[in-house]
């Protein structure tokens, strides 16, 4: 306000002390928790944003210093939905979730309207098969592409797996997958297309054992009736820790897929699910 303006007393002293609103805020409609661990929540949708499924944006709180505290968030929703979700890790100590874990609907959240990411389908070629790989907050930007209707369009086949320590932190997938045989939009091509593929390391369920052994030793190709992976109808999306990350790529190069990128589709991309 120009420090010389000139303005009446009773409308100054009619306008209580507000505390600053938060930049970029968005107002929290909706939290679940899945365990100690993990949880989903959604938040309003800036009327401007625009997003591809599979990208991700920055979100966060206001830190103690006064200034955003903010991590990369997959938008585990599809481009259509009228609000946004988020799946996500509780780290105790974690600067942002420590906090971010305690939000209730009314809540706001930072959002910055800047989506980005690898996980596109405009940085794969045609295929016939498309597969999603994740491991634990990883599915989350494999929300957003099997509700996508461009999915079923593109694919023939989508088969989804999600690897997780245990039981209970599969149950977001086995929702989403719910959720999308339902879904008026894509629920009936879905039913004839996508595969869903669970499987625990730790925890004893009906299928045992990391993604990438399984593909090793071709359980994967038995369990789903598919003589194994190539380049010219296959098509991957990869999305959990480093070393996942690294183990699927010599996987995939192996089958003869080659990683591509926004700029330059190809048969593969990948994308990690966080930093450490
Ligand atoms: C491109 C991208 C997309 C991401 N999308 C998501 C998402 O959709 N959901 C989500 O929960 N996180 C996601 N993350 C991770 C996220 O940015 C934060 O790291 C996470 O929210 C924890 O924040 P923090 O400040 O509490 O702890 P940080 O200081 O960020 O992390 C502390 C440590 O916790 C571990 N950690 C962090 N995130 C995870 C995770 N998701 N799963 C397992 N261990 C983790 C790591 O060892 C890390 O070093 C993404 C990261 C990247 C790079």
């Amino acid at each position: 306000m120009d420090m010389t303006e000139q303005r009446p007393v009773n409308e100054a002293s009619a306008q209580p002390a507000r505390a600053p609103a938060l930049p970029d805020a968005q107002t929290v409609t909706e939290v679940q928790h899945y365990t100690d661990r993990l949880f989903r929540f959604r938040v309003t949708r800036p009327r401007t944003l625009r997003f591809r499924s599979g990208e991700f944006v920055m979100i966060g709180l206001m830190g103690d210093n006064g200034k955003p505290l903010l991590r990369a968030y997959s938008i585990a929703c599809p481009a259509w939905d009228e609000e946004l979700e988020f799946y996500s890790i509780k780290v105790q100590d974690g600067p942002l979730t420590s906090k971010l874990q305690h939000i209730q609907p009314g809540d706001e959240i930072i959002l910055r309207p800047k989506p980005v990411g690898t996980l596109v389908h405009d940085a794969l070629l045609p295929g016939n098969r498309i597969w999603f790989f994740s491991t634990g907050t990883g599915i989350a930007p494999f929300a957003s592409l099997l509700r996508e209707p461009e999915t079923y369009e593109n694919y023939d086949q989508v088969i989804l797996t999600h690897t997780c320590r245990e039981v209970a932190e599969l149950k977001y997938g086995e929702e989403l997958v719910q959720k999308t045989l339902e879904d008026p939009l894509v629920g009936e091509e879905a039913a004839q297309k996508l595969v869903y593929y669970p499987t625990t390391t730790r925890e004893q369920s009906p299928k045992m054992g990391r993604i990438t052994d399984l593909l090793r030793d071709g359980t994967v190709f038995r369990d789903l009736g598919i003589d194994g992976m190539d380049a010219g109808h296959d098509r991957a999306m990869v999305c959990g820790s480093m070393g996942l990350n690294t183990d699927m790529k010599e996987i995939l190069e192996g089958f003869g897929l080659r990683e591509g990128a926004n700029s330059e589709p190809a048969e593969y991309v990948v994308e990690k699910a966080f930093v450490g």
